[in-house]
């Protein structure tokens, strides 16, 4: 009931033209979207994340809709426009992609292309240089490496957490172990280390890990320097660290490194400066915000829900994600922040 309450919100609004007078009333913000990983389901693959991954008929779909009431600007256009140094376009809209992986480029460049839609793309160029998988995808493979055979789980006793059951109920424990496991750690290098471990028992146990498929995989495969200086002349680059540590839970010294080293990478491969950031994991805190300052960044980007208006403080921009309901009243709903209004309305009154 609950969901068919979520579902019908958008579109009862769009119906009576409030969705309309809503995006009318914040044309003077800027929207800037987050998007990960960008894939074609259809390409042969020998296994799939658990985390939901956004697909190129999504993209597509919603890029359509979104096209019909934004102004696609770059991620530079757009933090230009709120620093007041270029006139600001009504319903500007950049796209922001974490991470740095391979289908950036293969599945979701196409379609931008098609949409005249200009995209950012975060890097963290130690994974680059190593080929390395991130440490989320790695545990995704490593616990999926385990769902065959009850057997080959004991003795792994931080495996009671999750439910084996079905993909669906793995993927909900999967995701409610991350989400604690963020949380649940002082510092980046003790989350890093425990996460670490448990992976490594894991892939002893099966004897395969992420790290022998990663170059061909379609999923978790990242970015290669080529690559990175190919698209660089259509593409914007920016830093996204050196290793997607949580930059506010590791000693200020080892975050200056990271900023400075992921910036320099980035400028020595693409030619181009490199001044703008999407904090990893969200992770910040007000010294900081100091030291990206102090490291020449102009902008930074964070995991806070919300749209940017003029003057907004640029080393802490706000981002939406980019909506996954293809439906007009959804998307809009999504990108506007509606939906995260009626979600809480919705969460209290249940
Ligand atoms: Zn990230």
């Amino acid at each position: 009931m609950l969901q068919v309450k979520k579902q019908l919100f958008p579109q009862a609004l769009y119906s009576a033209g409030l969705l309309q007078l809503f995006l009318a009333c914040q044309r003077n913000k800027v929207t800037i979207l987050m998007l990960h990983g960008v894939i074609d389901p259809e390409t042969p693959s020998t296994w799939k994340p658990l985390r939901s991954q956004l697909t190129t008929e999504q993209l597509s779909k919603t890029l359509a809709i979104l096209a019909q009431y934004y102004n696609f600007v770059s991620l530079p256009e757009a933090t230009e426009m709120l620093a007041g140094t270029r006139p600001l376009v009504p319903n500007s809209l950049a796209l922001t992609f974490d991470d740095g992986y391979r289908n950036n480029l293969t599945s979701a460049l196409p379609i931008l292309r098609k949409f005249k839609a200009p995209a950012t793309i975060f890097l963290c160029t130690g994974n680059i240089t190593k080929q390395e998988p991130f440490w989320f995808d790695r545990l995704d493979y490593a616990i999926q490496s385990m769902n065959s055979n009850a057997v080959s789980r004991q003795g792994i006793p931080e495996l009671a957490a999750f439910d084996f059951s079905t993909r669906e109920t793995l993927t909900r424990s999967f995701i409610t172990f991350i989400r604690k496991e963020k949380t649940n750690y002082s510092t980046d290098a003790d989350m890093r280390s425990t996460i670490g471990n448990l992976t490594e028992r894991m892939e002893q146990r099966s004897g395969q890990g992420l790290a022998e498929i990663l170059a061909d995989d379609p999923w978790s495969g990242v970015l290669t320097w080529d690559e990175v200086q190919r698209a660089a002349s259509e593409v914007h680059f920016g830093s996204h660290g050196v290793d997607h540590c949580q930059l506010g839970l590791i000693p200020p010294k080892a975050a200056k490194e990271e900023l400075l080293a992921s910036r320099e990478a980035i400028e020595f491969h693409t030619g181009s400066p490199c001044r703008h950031l999407a904090y990893p994991n969200g992770s910040f805190t007000n010294g900081l915000i100091l030291l990206v300052k102090d490291c020449k960044y102009l902008s930074a980007v964070t995991s806070v829900h919300g749209l940017n208006r003029p003057g907004a403080e640029m080393l802490t921009l706000r981002r939406m994600v980019f909506p996954r309901d293809c439906t007009l009243a959804g998307a809009i709903s999504e990108t506007t922040g509606l939906s995260t209004y009626w979600r809480r309305i919705c969460t209290k009154f249940s």
